[in-house]
């Protein structure tokens, strides 16, 4: 598998792009603006868009699903079903900011914790990890981790907003502390980094850890 991504739209949102050359396929994480960029970049790969995973579906991440599916017709859209409401508001959210947005047609496809989607040979467990968003999710593989706005280098996603719940938040955060260190983490804002980079020096990931070793 490949991974290439591009920071998106006035939020500076990555979305992630998955690629498998031996069949010349993408799958697309948090197309959240810049349709036509994100288009570009996988027909530069020589690649049709099979596939779009969303972590969450706050506005920053979900503003470029109606382009690419314009460019591919019928691409599934998978999200947590516990996001549809915010999927849902997100024109509504948008018209708030005062950036243009284009709403998309419902999701296709239900996420569910511990589910497995395959793609170029690797396997990805969805993790739901609600906090910043109620259907928040994790796609983690064997080395991979796209964690939306769970976790960041040296921070975490808000929870002050509509939906977000700080309780949960905690608890998503200790799972997340158990992940395997080597683990690469592509966040959905700023620069990738890893589980253990962040148990290291992220306090909020720190103290997760400290909760999970009390509990033993
Ligand atoms: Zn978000
Ligand atoms: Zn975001």
């Amino acid at each position: 598998m490949n991974l290439s991504s591009l920071c998106v739209g006035p939020f500076e949102e990555n979305c992630w792009l998955l690629h498998d050359p031996a069949r010349a396929e993408v799958v697309a994480i948090d197309p959240g603006d810049e349709a036509a960029r994100i288009g570009t970049a996988i027909t530069r790969l020589g690649a049709r868009l099979v596939a779009i995973w969303l972590t969450h579906a706050h506005l920053d991440h979900i503003g470029g699903i109606e382009g690419l599916r314009r460019a591919w017709p019928g691409v599934p859209v998978h999200l947590h079903p516990a996001d549809a409401p915010v999927y849902a508001r997100g024109a509504q959210a948008a018209a708030l900011y005062g950036i243009p947005f284009e709403q998309p047609a419902p999701a296709d496809h239900a996420l569910a914790d511990g589910m497995s989607l395959a793609f170029a040979g690797e396997t990805f467990t969805v993790h739901h990890v609600p906090g910043h968003s109620p259907g928040q999710v994790a796609f983690v593989s064997d080395a991979h981790c796209f964690s939306g706005d769970l976790l960041f280098a040296g921070s975490i996603g808000r929870t002050d907003l509509p939906g977000s719940d700080p309780e949960a938040m905690r608890a998503s955060l200790v799972r997340a502390a158990a992940w395997p260190p080597h683990l690469v983490v592509h966040p959905g804002h700023g620069p990738e980094t890893t589980i253990g980079a962040e148990l290291a020096t992220n306090p909020f990931l720190t103290g997760a850890a400290q909760v999970l070793r009390r509990r033993g």
